[in-house]
């Protein structure tokens, strides 16, 4: 199935099965603005769960904190955003619609690797067992022609990046011949800067109002409460502080579900540590996201670092971790050595001292910074994307049929346990009550006695749940019941007795997180 129909599919996927809405649908929705759903909800809380643990819990020096979405907007000029915080944005005459000038130069880019990996992957099949990779790239000639491209324009447009300058960044567009999308034409406007944060009011008019920004990241959060932490926590460098919760950013292209939204989630932890060391930490951490992801068991093939040859003028490093998504590798996870410019500005602007006082070299700094940043959506999105699959089966009788499954990890599942009843009748229905009744203390268990038990599994099926279990008369006699697995749809005959143990163990989130 063409990439593009199968992105289609897990948007109208996600809104039958209830796991998200567009915002305000009644009134027609709000750009890039979205609701999540009964499972939604469920399946995002276990990705915080997730990630939370495995920072608080498992780390005795990381800690979380829940800082105000309001703050001061000294904060905001301090951290660089109100100058800096731009997207350079150009708009196609033609088809009315704006881009971000450096995504249409970075697609373009992506197509000229495509051309090289397509190259490769041809050369692959016909040597077969001989092919030696690195020997081709190094010498077929449309390979290194196409590398020099990328390196040409890769330094140009770093060059423009980091100049902020835009007529540059135009001029790459129009030498590259980048065409509009939609219009196809390259009737281009000029390039501008435009200021992401979203703005409000804070005080009534009389008493003197104060325009307060709606925060575009939680780290700040983090920076201004550093010497509270430190303090109250009594927390020796190195140590982390994490946090969760809602960014906002008026972005200009917001095309793609909930890889880019106005209104979004993010997961933060910064890690601060001794100056000098931060390169250390950067490769730790860096090792130790990838590991977080990939023990989710979506194939490590699936995930590649990004490590950015341009970076902001504060960081010392910076690498993304990025999916394959539908529609190409993308970033999810951004990990970031942030030097003191962070702790260093909020000194400056606030006129505190904000340092740490280190015992054992008795002397006092501003500690260095090691970020890692994801988005709670673009998580979500990968593992709908991952999990998402649809299923050939052959019928008795010939004919075939299509099983749409979301094969999600069962810790990450909404619900864990379908609980049916074969007939509602018997005394069948009541003694499924009373499973459920016992083991929804332990995990999300759902009653389901509508429709055929086929099409009670195939929802099953579509909203994730691993596990359906069956009472039928079988179970009055001897209190055994079918119990059906989601991916294999094996099935097999368990005491009620034995359900706990058999499904508690599967859907903890213990093994998960003994795996990173
Ligand atoms: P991009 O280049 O895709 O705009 P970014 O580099 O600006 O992302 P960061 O500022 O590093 O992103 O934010 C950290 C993480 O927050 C990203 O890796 C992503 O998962 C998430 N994120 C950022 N912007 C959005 C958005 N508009 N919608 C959803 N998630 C987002």
């Amino acid at each position: 199935m063409a990439q593009d129909d199968v992105f289609k599919k897990l948007v109208a996927h996600s809104k039958e099965y209830g796991y998200v809405f567009p915002s305000s649908e009644i009134y027609d929705g709000l750009s890039a603005v979205y609701d999540y759903g009964q499972y939604g909800v469920e399946l995002k809380n276990n990705i915080k769960k997730y990630w939370w643990d495995s920072m608080v819990l498992l780390h005795d020096n990381i800690v979380g904190i829940d800082s105000a979405i309001f703050m001061h907007p000294t904060i905001w000029k301090a951290s660089g955003h109100v100058d800096a915080f731009n997207d350079p944005l150009i708009d196609n005459r033609d088809s009315k619609k704006r881009y971000r000038a450096d995504v249409l130069i970075e697609e373009h880019l992506a197509k000229i690797e495509e051309k090289i990996s397509k190259e490769v992957e041809k050369a692959r099949e016909r040597f077969g067992e001989a092919f030696d990779e690195m020997k081709f790239r190094e010498t077929n000639q449309r390979v290194l022609a196409n590398q020099a491209k990328i390196d040409e324009l890769n330094a140009r447009f770093s060059k423009a990046l980091n100049d902020t300058d835009l007529a540059e960044l135009r001029q790459i567009i129009i030498d590259n011949e980048i065409v509009c999308p939609i219009s196809g034409s390259r009737n281009w406007t000029e390039v501008r800067q435009f200021n992401l944060m979203f703005s409000t009011e804070m005080g009534s008019t009389l008493e003197g109002s104060n325009k307060i920004y709606l925060r575009p990241e939680t780290a700040q959060g983090i920076f201004v409460n550093f010497l509270n932490v430190q303090k109250t926590g009594r927390m020796k460098i190195p140590f982390g502080i994490a946090q969760i919760g809602k960014a906002f950013r008026n972005e200009i292209v917001a095309r793609q579900f909930i890889f880019r939204m106005r209104e979004f989630e993010q997961m933060e932890m910064q890690y601060f540590v001794q100056p000098g060391s931060e390169l250390e930490w950067f490769a730790i951490w860096k090792e130790a996201r990838m590991l977080w992801h990939q023990a989710l068991g979506f194939g490590a093939e699936n995930y590649r670092f990004h490590d950015h040859v341009k970076l902001a003028h504060y960081a010392n490093a910076a690498t993304d971790i990025e999916y394959r998504f539908p529609f190409g590798f993308k970033e999810v996870e951004g990990i970031h050595s942030r030097t003191d410019y962070d702790l260093s500005q909020h000194q400056k602007y606030s006129g505190k001292k904000i340092q740490y006082f280190d015992p054992e070299k008795g002397e006092s700094y501003v500690p260095y910074v090691i970020e890692t940043s994801i988005g709670v959506d673009r998580m979500f999105l990968q593992v709908m994307a991952a999990s998402y699959w649809e299923e050939e089966l052959k019928k008795e009788d010939g004919s075939s049929d299509t099983r749409v499954v979301l094969r999600l990890p069962a810790f990450l599942a909404p619900v864990k346990l379908a609980v049916m009843p074969l007939v509602k009748k018997d005394g069948l229905p009541e003694i499924a009550e009373k499973i459920v009744h016992n083991l929804k203390f332990e995990f999300n268990c759902q009653y389901d006695d509508k429709d055929s038990i086929g099409r009670r599994y195939r929802r099953q099926d579509a909203i994730g749940t691993p596990y359906c279990i069956t009472i039928d008369h079988q179970t009055i006699d001897d209190r055994s019941v079918t119990i059906r697995y989601r991916d294999s749809m094996k099935q097999e005959r368990v005491k009620i007795e034995a359900l706990l143990d058999i499904i508690k163990e599967k859907v903890s989130i213990v093994s998960l997180l003994r795996n990173i």
